[in-house]
């Protein structure tokens, strides 16, 4: 017996409009419409339909619309329809749920309930058209004190850092997981915007070696498509610990995705799963870490710095406190609402923290020791607009790291499908057909809008706020006030409440 369970979603064709030109047809890869011979009209078989938007999108005539299903079971607070239903998956399948993109579920977003000071009277707000706007930050560790030789002559005790045009990163996507052209499109925006993208664990493909200077190579447990020259041609190097999306847990990219181009830079056999393990095998201490964070500067001659990433867990401020210490250059924190390719979906719903307070507790944390200007702090996992990253700067972020919302410029229209590999706007998917659909020109273009868009915006905001640099912001949590929060929320993210004066 096999469980039918009724579609989340109705695609809703209007007879009177459609001119059966079969475009929606063509641009599914889920195989949702059809042309019927007979009855000679466009049919949909709603139950494939994974709610991309590709063809309401495509419709010359707009006759598409895709609606949640009103369809439900007795109705019950407890045993939610998606919750029914995954019951019903797991006893056909035996299987892991599986799940892409970020957890959707309703927990608090403290984004939502942190407010942003403005000045007004005796702290004037400064005009970002008429006055200058430093939104400029470098990434590494700080000098903290000037040293002078015998001579009297400045030493340069200077760390190799990264320098950003605007507080902004793109997150890590492997070559594998996102298409050959999305990559393109992430790395020329990089580049054009004087930032920088992440490869995430699947190698660099050589034609992306000309964005080398605005290309973080990422180094995760699987190693995949790690070697001298990988490293040489980065501008900086991610240790990947853990990831928002799955803490706790490896990679997993199957073999269908596996093509022979992503095969040879991953440096692993073309149709075979791509497994990371859920830990370093050489990693089980802060020492053994500090000990991979030096093989890779040695090997890079101490001219590149080094990123930890670790997603958001209950003993984060610990565990950056180590890390700190462990020679590393910057600290990623990735939020527990991270995207992903695919994830068991129990995990991404379950596990990790809210990057918000992660973030706060990190920076405090490394301040009471003293040891905050060791390294710079990237927050990731869900920035969603100009206002989250105000706020997680203000927290105490040096950067963020954008991944779904650079996506979604792309053209993403987050259907959570990517593990499917039939991601219908060329971006989670190495089909040809469907990888030819993103322009890198286009991709680009829209990536380098979204970062000027945000760039102004948060000029304007820092203007408001009578601050004329991202580096005056950084860990300015006076310019915060909470609402919503409760005490003890409040005491974690470090700020008052509103209606608190200074
Ligand atoms: S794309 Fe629009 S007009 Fe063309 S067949 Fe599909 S629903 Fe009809
Ligand atoms: S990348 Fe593609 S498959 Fe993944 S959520 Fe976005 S539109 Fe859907």
């Amino acid at each position: 017996m096999q469980t039918y369970i009724y579609p989340e979603y109705e695609v809703v064709r209007d007879r009177a409009k459609c001119v059966n030109c079969r475009i929606c047809e063509r641009e599914c890869a889920n195989g949702v419409h059809r042309f019927d011979e007979k009855l000679k009209v466009m049919v949909e078989d709603s139950a494939k339909c994974v709610n991309c938007h590709r063809c309401v999108c495509m419709c010359p005539v707009h006759a598409l619309k895709i609606v949640k299903s009103d369809d439900t079971y007795k109705l019950n607070a407890n045993w939610d329809n998606r919750t029914i239903n995954e019951i019903f998956k797991q006893a056909d399948s035996g299987g892991v749920l599986l799940s892409s993109m970020g957890n959707p579920n309703t927990y608090p977003i403290f984004w939502d309930n942190l407010l942003i000071n403005a000045s007004q009277v005796t702290n004037p707000p400064i005009d970002p058209l008429r006055e200058p706007m430093e939104t400029q930050m470098w990434l590494g560790s700080r000098v903290v004190s000037i040293r002078r030789d015998a001579e009297g002559k400045l030493v340069d005790t200077l760390k190799p850092q990264l320098k950003l045009s605007v507080p902004i990163m793109f997150s890590a996507m492997s070559y594998g997981s996102i298409s050959y052209n999305a990559h393109e499109s992430l790395a020329r925006a990089a580049s054009e915007l004087g930032i920088y993208y992440n490869t995430g664990e699947g190698g660099l493909h050589k034609d992306f070696y000309k964005y080398g200077a605005n290309t973080i190579v990422q180094v995760a447990s699987g190693r995949f498509g790690v070697f001298r020259e990988y490293l040489d041609t980065a501008a900086a190097i991610e240790i990947k610990m853990g990831q928002g999306a799955k803490p706790g847990i490896g990679g997993h990219l199957p073999g269908a995705k596996i093509t022979a181009d992503v095969a040879e830079t991953r440096m692993i056999p073309e149709g075979a799963d791509a497994i990371s393990p859920a830990p370093h095998h050489d990693i089980y201490s802060i020492e053994d870490l500090r000990q991979l964070v030096m093989s890779l500067k040695e090997a890079t001659d101490y001219k590149k710095p080094v990123f930890v990433k670790i997603a958001a867990v209950h003993n984060i401020a610990a565990i950056a406190s180590g890390i700190a210490r462990s020679g590393a250059d910057v600290i990623a924190i990735d939020g527990f609402r991270g995207g992903t390719g695919a994830a068991p979906t129990r995990i991404r719903d379950n596990v990790g923290i809210p990057v918000e307070v992660a973030l706060a507790q990190v920076d405090q944390r490394l301040r009471e020791e003293g040891i905050r200007d060791n390294v710079s702090i990237v927050a990731g996992g869900s920035i969603r607009s100009s206002g989250d990253l105000l706020k997680a700067i203000a927290l105490g972020a040096d950067a963020c790291y954008i991944g779904t919302a650079a996506l979604l410029a792309m053209g993403c229209h987050l259907c959570r499908s990517c593990h499917s590999g039939k991601c219908n706007w060329g971006i989670a998917t190495q089909r040809p057909d469907l990888v030819k659909r993103l322009d890198p020109d286009e991709g680009a273009r829209r990536l380098v809008n979204l970062v000027t868009a945000w760039k102004h915006e948060l000029e304007e905001m820092m203007g408001g706020m009578g601050i004329n640099s991202v580096e005056a912001l950084r860990g300015n949590r006076l310019m915060l006030r909470g609402i919503g929060l409760t005490d003890r929320e409040l005491n974690i993210l470090g700020v008052k409440s509103a209606g608190e004066s200074m």
